[in-house]
């Protein structure tokens, strides 16, 4: 069975997103959710385990949608098993695994940085100059982290006389363990 989703409303489109993560916590076992015809142009920025998870939910949920995912990097990174590498427990290719591996083939994923969103025109324009338009945006980029803030510490010290910092990648991580 399926309904309409129309007019590109933000209360109308949170209300699916979150209805779809609902039954993904209380409906295990039960029957697929009903699914809701749109020509909705959705664009998510960031393929992380927020983007990926909702670009997942979102396909089951409608039926007609075009969803695109951009991320500038390919891989994607499992961030609490760095905790692991870290430890000694894991090796570090063990957080990293293919983007593409947790999207559905429907989904459209482009390898690029969001340089520019104007919300006015409802237009992403990516770092590599193709210009994306969107009825709905989903911003999931994550966090910057900004290791140059913390005086005296620079990422090149990791692995070296006793210094640690597991945040920056599995890479890091690695070498963590090592020093
Ligand atoms: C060491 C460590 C241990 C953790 N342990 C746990 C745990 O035990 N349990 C738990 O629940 N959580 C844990 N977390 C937190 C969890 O990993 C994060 O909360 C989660 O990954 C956040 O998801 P996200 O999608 O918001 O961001 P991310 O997973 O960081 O994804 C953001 C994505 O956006 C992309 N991106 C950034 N800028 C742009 C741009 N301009 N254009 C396009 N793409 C862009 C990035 O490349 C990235 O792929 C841990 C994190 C770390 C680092």
């Amino acid at each position: 069975m399926t309904d309409t989703f129309g007019t590109p409303s933000r209360r109308g489109f949170l209300g699916l997103a979150l209805g779809a993560g609902a039954f993904g916590l209380a409906g295990a076992g039960k029957a697929a959710p009903r699914q809701v015809k749109t020509n909705a142009n959705i664009l998510i920025l960031g393929a992380g385990a927020a983007g990926a998870a909702l670009a997942n939910r979102l396909i089951e949920r409608l039926d007609g949608a075009a969803i695109t995912l951009v991320d500038g990097r390919r891989e994607h990174w499992y961030q609490p098993g760095f905790s692991l590498i870290a430890a000694g427990l894991k090796p570090a290719r063990y957080s990293v695994s293919q983007t593409t591996d947790w999207l559905p083939s429907d989904v459209t994923l482009k390898q690029d940085w969001a340089a520019n969103i104007d919300p006015e025109a409802r237009k992403v324009a990516l770092a590599g100059g193709e210009v994306l338009s969107y009825d709905y945006l989903i911003v999931a980029t994550g966090l910057s982290l900004d290791h140059d803030a913390i005086e005296g510490f620079s990422l090149d010290m990791v692995g070296q006389d006793g210094i640690g910092a597991l945040y920056a990648g599995p890479d890091y991580a690695a070498k963590t363990w090592q020093a």
